[in-house]
């Protein structure tokens, strides 16, 4: 009898991480966290998917000509995030994001559930107190509360517009709310469709100011990304989406931190939603490149 082969280890960094964080301009960091999840719960696992799907990935970007080698990034492994105490997790969070602004970086999450971006775009405000955020999702994320609970993947949008107020929000790709979060969107105008020309009227609008960058992958739709906890159909394509990323890029808009949120690749035996993850954070790095 011969042992069938054993699996390849599990990749520790995002494919093509080589450099420390002292050579790095952007830190990757796990978040795996999926505590105030709803319906299906597994977004926990989502960076050590996307780093073991980024492995059947190349290194070039085709469409923007240039290679995870030529960026300099780092990725830092996951945060210890128990599953138990919300405020302590952010706190973690927080703590992560700050480290990594005040060596003058730029921090990029993996989720882990929406609610992980609260703490980093906080942070990312301490230091940059015109930011605005972009928020690509099917879901508003803005109740009030939700199931009793303030900090939650559905109310996560609404504590940002706190932060940043109103009008430094900007809401891409939306397609599901309750009527409040609609009337809400309406009254203060964040909502615009998820396509290249509405990224760059939105940048031009917002006149240059830096851009915290909050990537929901249920935006997505769910033939190309099932592996979300909440599924939406009607949603971006991945040439769209890749689109809206390469259309940031030529904006020149600074984008000074960002996330990939909402994996939940249990969901997905296919390994589609991974892959698809894992070339999204592949083609924002590359297009950070200085
Ligand atoms: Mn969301
Ligand atoms: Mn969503």
């Amino acid at each position: 009898m011969i042992d069938p082969p054993s699996p390849p280890p599990a990749r520790e960094r995002f494919l093509g991480a080589e450099r420390t964080f002292d050579e790095a301009i952007i830190a990757l960091f796990g978040c795996p966290y999926d505590g105030t999840v709803s319906f299906r719960s597994g977004a926990r696992q989502g960076p050590a998917a996307i780093r073991e799907f980024s492995d059947v990935l190349e290194t070039y970007s085709p469409e923007l000509g240039a290679d995870l080698g030529d960026v300099s990034f780092c990725d830092l492994g996951d945060l210890a995030l128990a599953e138990a105490r919300v405020e302590q997790n952010l706190e973690i969070i927080s703590a992560e994001a700050r480290r990594i602004f005040s060596s003058g970086k730029i921090p990029f999450a993996l989720g882990g559930e929406h609610l992980v971006s609260l703490p980093l775009i906080l942070a990312a405000l301490e230091s940059h107190p015109d930011l605005v955020v972009f928020q690509w999702d099917a879901h508003a994320d803005l109740r009030g509360d939700y199931e009793g609970a303030d900090f939650s993947h559905a109310t996560v949008m609404r504590r940002v517009a706190e932060a940043v107020g109103n009008e430094g929000l900007v809401q891409f790709g939306i397609r599901s709310g309750t009527r409040e979060e609609w009337e809400w969107m309406k009254d203060n105008r964040t909502v615009k469709p998820l396509d290249p020309d509405h990224v760059m009227a939105a940048v031009t609008e917002k006149q240059g100011r830096p851009v915290y960058l909050s990537v929901d992958l249920d935006v997505l739709d769910p033939s190309v990304c099932p592996g979300t906890g909440t599924p939406e159909p009607g949603g971006s394509s991945f040439a769209n989406l890749a689109a809206c990323i390469y259309a940031l890029r030529r904006s020149g808009v600074p984008i000074i931190a960002l996330d990939v949120v909402e994996l939940a690749p249990g969901i997905d035996p296919t390994g589609m939603s991974a892959a698809a993850a894992a070339k999204v954070v592949r083609e924002l790095l590359i297009s950070l490149r200085v």
